[in-house]
């Protein structure tokens, strides 16, 4: 892949390995375009690893009135079931109602969410008396408790979503890298003709020539169009989020439930994912982009609080697994406002005078259309020869129905799709690599040998946070896990006893940050 980069002359390259630039990638190789793809440290690092992992209209943006988002973002999510059943399933959410106003307010609510979904809706919502809300959501709080409206929507995998979206790329053609930090832009009286790199694994430097260059850096797409034009205006006001890890027992069912209004008048989710609960989220107004943030202790007591409200088991800190903390790149056109939740979360195209085409704003739902919208821009900015899209029926790599016999049953496996077999081979042909990396985890050895023979993982935390998501189901129990996964990766890379030492010491350190004891 370095070699190509160095050496051909691209269409289009994309900077940024998160949902928006491997969205772009995808689109753009499967049009026909010689297409690369730079991200600095590895895909998925940022944001994109980082979301509540749901695929949605998005409920709370039907009370803002905003249905035209709603709409798109409900189409993507027929979309994106249809084309990685392997990465995104159903899941069924449970409003609980404790006041009489609430039934006929959120019922009318979610009859307008399935009507806006049209034929791509998963199920109609309904309306739960008190003992069906108890029997879909055994948590629940039942003091006052009067019923619950049911609804549906999709959840996912980030990390695993965007792993799929590079393989799926490179299937297509792109040139694609992650530790490869864009330090400067090329130009050429004036226009944008390519990037200067820095190989952050060796140090070396090297330029990647393009018609088009497309800045997908998210909470960092100000530095990028500061490389290009260091007068402009920033965009970017970042928004953390932070979710809470939970045990499978603080759910204790495959539902989900939704808050509609906590303190700060925002939502709250409660969803079983891998096994676990994850609970959340923050909206904090921060001041610079962070590409590891860290929890703030008053986010945890926020959900912490809120969450009790309405779970009959109140977790504690001492039952926090995990705790991880996200920045959504909002933008901002014009002033600072700090009042985040209020920023419209649609996305945005701009183009500099110099030709750099900035894509930003969004969620990770509406990746495709986000793929789609930049991708007119490229081909006016480039004078490409159009090609239609074809990404709406592109199947993603994996891909296999959900009724194919051997569809996957396990989550850990079902990721994968089609490739788990593949991953179940490589365990039977060493058996050692069929041991748990640790009881506590669903995770094997052959799945550490996968990761770095197939999706690129060179560094421990790539294995442990994004091609597994051990750090995120259980942060202390991940380092024990990380030994073995070190020492199978240094053998597959060809590294020695110094580099185990090193990488168990700088993920223990990052682990750290998601202990919540330690916050
Ligand atoms: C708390 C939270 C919850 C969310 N929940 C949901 C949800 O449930 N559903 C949903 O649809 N959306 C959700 N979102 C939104 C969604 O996660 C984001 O919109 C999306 O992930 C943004 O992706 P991105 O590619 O734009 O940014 P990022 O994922 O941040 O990717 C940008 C990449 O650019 C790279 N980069 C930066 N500078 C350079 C450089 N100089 N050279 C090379 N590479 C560079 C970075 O390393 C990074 O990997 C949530 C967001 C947050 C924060």
């Amino acid at each position: 892949m370095l070699a190509r980069l160095e050496s051909e002359r691209f269409d289009v390259l994309v900077v940024g390995g998160g949902s928006t630039g491997l969205g772009v990638a995808v689109d753009a190789s499967s049009r026909g375009y010689r297409t690369a793809l730079v991200e600095a440290h590895d895909f998925a690092k940022a944001t994109s690893s980082r979301s509540t992992k749901l695929i949605h209209g998005g409920v709370r943006y039907l009370e803002q009135l905003n249905f035209s988002l709603v709409m798109e973002a409900l189409r993507e999510r027929g979309i994106m079931c249809q084309n990685a059943p392997h990465l995104v399933n159903h899941l069924a959410f449970v409003v609980p109602r404790y006041k009489w106003w609430e039934g006929p307010f959120y019922g009318v609510g979610m009859k307008l969410y399935d009507t806006l979904a049209g034929k791509l809706n998963i199920a109609t919502s309904r309306s739960l008396n008190r003992d069906e809300t108890i029997a879909a959501i055994p948590n629940v709080q039942q003091r006052d408790l009067i019923g619950g409206i049911m609804y549906h929507d999709g959840q996912f995998d980030d990390a695993r979503m965007a792993i799929t979206l590079a393989s799926t790329a490179a299937d297509q053609g792109t040139a694609i890298a992650n530790y490869l930090n864009v330090t400067g832009l090329a130009k050429n009286h004036g226009f944008v003709t390519g990037v200067e790199a820095e190989d952050t694994q060796s140090g070396s430097k090297l330029s990647i020539q393009a018609k088009v260059t497309v800045n997908a850096t998210g909470i960092f797409t100000d530095a990028l169009r500061k490389l290009d034009d260091p007068t402009c205006e920033s965009i970017i006001e970042p928004a953390q989020g932070v979710h809470l890890v939970l045990d499978r027992s603080f759910g204790a069912s495959d539902n989900a439930i939704m808050v509609p209004h906590t303190d700060d008048q925002r939502v709250l989710f409660v969803i079983p994912w891998h096994g676990r609960v994850i609970v959340g989220t923050t909206d904090t107004a921060m001041d610079n982009p962070l590409l590891e943030p860290r929890a703030l202790p008053n986010e945890i007591d926020f959900i912490l609080k809120n969450a009790s409200r309405y779970m009959k088991k109140d977790p504690t800190r001492r039952d926090i697994l995990s705790v991880f903390a996200g920045q959504r790149p909002l933008v901002h056109l014009g002033g600072k406002s700090k009042r985040t939740k209020s920023i419209s979360r649609s996305h945005e195209v701009f183009v500099s005078q110099s030709g750099l085409v900035t894509i930003t704003g969004g969620k990770w739902t509406t990746y495709r259309k986000m793929a789609e919208d930049t991708m007119e821009h490229v081909i006016q900015v480039g004078g490409l020869a159009p090609a239609p899209c074809s990404t709406e029926k592109l199947c993603l790599r994996g891909y296999m129905p959900r009724d194919a016999p051997d569809f996957p049953t396990q989550d850990h496996f079902r990721v994968y799709g089609s490739d788990a077999v593949k991953i179940q081979a490589l365990a039977k042909q060493t058996p050692e690599w069929s041991n748990k990396l640790d009881d506590a985890l669903p995770y094997i050895g052959a799945q550490v040998v996968w990761a770095v023979r197939q999706e690129m993982a060179q560094r421990l935390e790539d294995v442990m946070a994004r091609r597994t998501r051990s750090l995120l189901l259980d942060a202390q129990r991940s380092m024990a896990a990380a030994n073995l996964a070190a020492t199978i990766m240094a053998k597959e890379l060809g590294r020695d006893q110094n580099w185990v030492a090193t990488e168990l010491d700088a993920y223990r350190e990052l682990a750290m940050g998601y202990m919540a004891e330690s916050i």
